[in-house]
């Protein structure tokens, strides 16, 4: 086992230990950066993470690597270090199955590896239920039921009771973050606890295309084709993605078929109801809608507010009523979202070991709508805002005048373009009216080299930045 698996294993089991949101927040961008003699050093993405790892997570982590490696960790390091592309582990790809680009191996670590491979599989499997893909966070305990949700939620707690006999197939539509995902876990957990023989499998869309397409390389269909068929309960998630992939779609219609003739269970999810997924075949969509279809739609402000309350104190912390109110006003649309700023939140204060207030969670969430404003910046916008600053028009910008002062503006509008967006040459040309990109390379690299020297410009350009961002 090199570093980057050990690590995923690792990434797994907490996974499913922490909640989503901690998860995501803590151990998004981390990677194992080298292992030797028990030593391990864990590569964090900035210095909050390194504190909350230590502070809060280190003796899971210690627990975990130790399992896995099947030796005793000596000592465990964090390193800040920029996410570089050959180390760096993405979180939410840390699933079992999913395929990792990049390979990080030590020599320290192949040493551990050869030793340590049989037992490090073995004790992975054991930790596995009989549904590895299901997470047991996700529980009909912990679902709040509002008016927005409660028909799926209802849908769910009967399919979970009586699975293949009530629902079938039971299908579950509404916008992102809107608690979908955690509803059919929810379903196959209580199946599983109802019934621990029953064979669940939960995939999304995407990882049942990927593995049909892999059994079509390798020639074993005969393995697929068992796996899926000899399911109790499958469930599908982000069906949406089914559109346009027509060969998947053959397979998964004859996977549905056969599960359904056999009373098994499907439950699928999309952000659309049936007659709403784009290229998907007919005979699939009334497929679809042969059971029961359920939306889930944005919760009003009462239910994010028990959301929020319930996630605070899961986590130990009650949080005063006008900030939880405070919170749910603030993030209406997406509960993943709400959670990441209540966590964010939480973090902030208990690493600086203060009370969570409102006052606290306004500069936070200012931040934040700073970030969504980003968003909508554009080379257009950056133009206009740089005109505006040398009380210029866009037009002066775009146009050909050679003056001085329009000159610079204008490469002072390409440097922005480049830095702030990213943006390629041609494109920078693009949106200052040019047809040659080599004007836009030459106007970046001129400026580059001039803040280097000029106080002053470099005082305009970090004034545009503001202003640009406001
Ligand atoms: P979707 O699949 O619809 O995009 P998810 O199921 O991933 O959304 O939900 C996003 C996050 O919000 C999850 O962490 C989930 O636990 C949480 N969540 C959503 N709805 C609820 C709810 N009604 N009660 C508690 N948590 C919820
Ligand atoms: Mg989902």
């Amino acid at each position: 086992m090199d570093a980057r698996k050990l690590w995923l294993t690792v990434l797994g089991e907490l996974e499913t230990t922490i909640s989503p949101a901690q998860f995501k927040t803590w151990f998004q961008h981390t990677s194992i950066l080298s292992i030797d003699n028990g030593r391990v050093v864990i590569a964090v993405k900035n210095i909050f993470a390194r504190r909350w790892l230590k502070e809060k997570y280190q003796s899971l982590i210690i627990d975990s690597l130790e399992r896995t490696l099947g030796l005793p960790v000596v000592g465990i390091e964090y390193k800040v270090a920029a996410p570089s592309s050959a180390a760096s582990i993405s979180a939410t790809s840390a699933q079992p199955g999913v395929a990792q680009p990049q390979q990080l191996q030590t020599p320290a670590v192949q040493s551990v590896s050869r030793q340590q491979t049989r037992t490090s599989n073995t004790v992975t499997a054991a930790t596995r239920s009989g549904s590895p893909q299901l997470n047991p966070r996700y529980t009909f305990e912990n679902f709040i039921v509002g008016d927005s949700n409660e028909l799926a939620y209802a849908a769910a707690q009967t399919v979970s009771r009586y699975p293949g006999e009530k629902y079938n197939p039971l299908f579950f539509y509404g916008g992102v973050g809107l608690g979908k995902t955690h509803l059919m876990h929810a379903v196959g957990n209580e199946i599983t606890r109802r019934d621990p023989s029953k064979k669940v499998r939960y995939v999304t869309s995407e990882q049942f295309t990927r593995e049909f397409l892999d059994v079509l390389q390798t020639k074993k269909t005969r393995a697929f084709s068992d796996l899926y068929r000899g399911l109790d309960v499958l469930i599908v998630d982000d069906i949406q993605f089914l559109g346009n992939k027509e060969k998947t779609q053959e397979e998964f219609f004859h996977t549905f078929n056969t599960l359904h003739q056999e009373n098994k269970q499907i439950i699928m999810s999309s952000d659309k109801p049936p007659k709403a997924i784009p290229q998907l075949e007919d005979r699939l969509r009334s497929r679809f809608e042969m059971g029961m279809t359920a939306d889930v739609q944005r919760p009003d402000l009462e239910t994010r507010a028990a959301i929020i309350r319930r996630k605070a104190s899961a986590e130990g912390n009650d949080l005063p009523l006008e900030l939880v109110e405070y919170l749910a006003r603030h993030y209406q649309q997406n509960i993943r979202e709400l959670e990441g700023a209540l966590t964010h939140l939480i973090a902030y204060c208990e690493l600086r070991g203060i009370q969570p207030s409102i006052s606290i969670a306004q500069g936070l969430i200012g931040s934040h709508s700073s970030t969504s404003r980003r968003r909508s910046l554009t080379p257009k916008s950056i133009l206009e805002k740089t005109a505006m600053y040398f009380h210029l028009s866009p037009t002066d910008l775009t146009g050909a005048r050679r003056d001085k002062e329009i000159a610079l503006a204008r490469q002072v509008a390409m440097y922005l373009i480049r830095t702030e967006l990213n943006a390629s040459f041609p494109k920078i040309a693009l949106a200052l009216g040019k047809k040659d990109h080599t004007t836009a390379i030459h106007s970046v690299k001129k400026i580059e080299k001039l803040v280097e020297s000029d106080n002053d410009l470099r005082a305009d350009i970090n004034q545009l930045r503001e202003r640009i961002t406001m």
